[in-house]
């Protein structure tokens, strides 16, 4: 299930570090899918994706597509924000919980007022002019 690719002028104020194994996740996310790691012994999730599994430490894992759609856990305002950011302030970030029993930290667009929680969300693909970032829409 894809993303909703967001168009956002300018470059991405913290780029994030890609590495070889990374470079597969980023790509897939220029693409609007999300995809992570899922291990091949106990076969649990991992967000971020890693190159071994978190939870029984084995060293096999197999790439996986997850569905963006998910429920808001919790929700803040960033106010005084890193410098790098600072020209973004006020925004908001929050916990999502994906359908797919995922726990992921992401900004949170579209929440007017209020706090979000428990509000739907579904994860879309911000797409700078240098590369992709992602972020939670809530859902009104
Ligand atoms: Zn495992």
């Amino acid at each position: 299930m894809r993303l909703a690719i967001e168009r956002v002028a300018g470059r991405r104020p913290w780029p994030p570090r890609c590495s070889e194994f990374t470079e597969r996740f980023w790509r897939a996310l220029a693409e609007g899918r999300l995809t992570t790691t899922r291990c091949a012994a106990c076969a649990r999730l991992a967000f971020p994706p890693r190159p071994f599994c978190p939870h029984c430490w084995h060293r096999s894992v197999e790439w996986v597509e997850l569905r963006p759609g998910g429920t808001v856990y919790s929700s803040t305002v960033v106010h005084a924000a890193p410098a790098v950011f600072a020209h973004e302030a006020p925004y908001r970030v929050g916990i999502v919980d994906l359908d797919d029993g995922l726990r992921i930290a992401t900004r949170l667009l579209g929440v007017a007022e209020g706090f979000a929680v428990g509000a739907r969300a579904e994860l879309v693909v911000l797409a700078y002019d240098d590369g992709p970032l992602f972020a939670a829409r809530v859902r009104g």
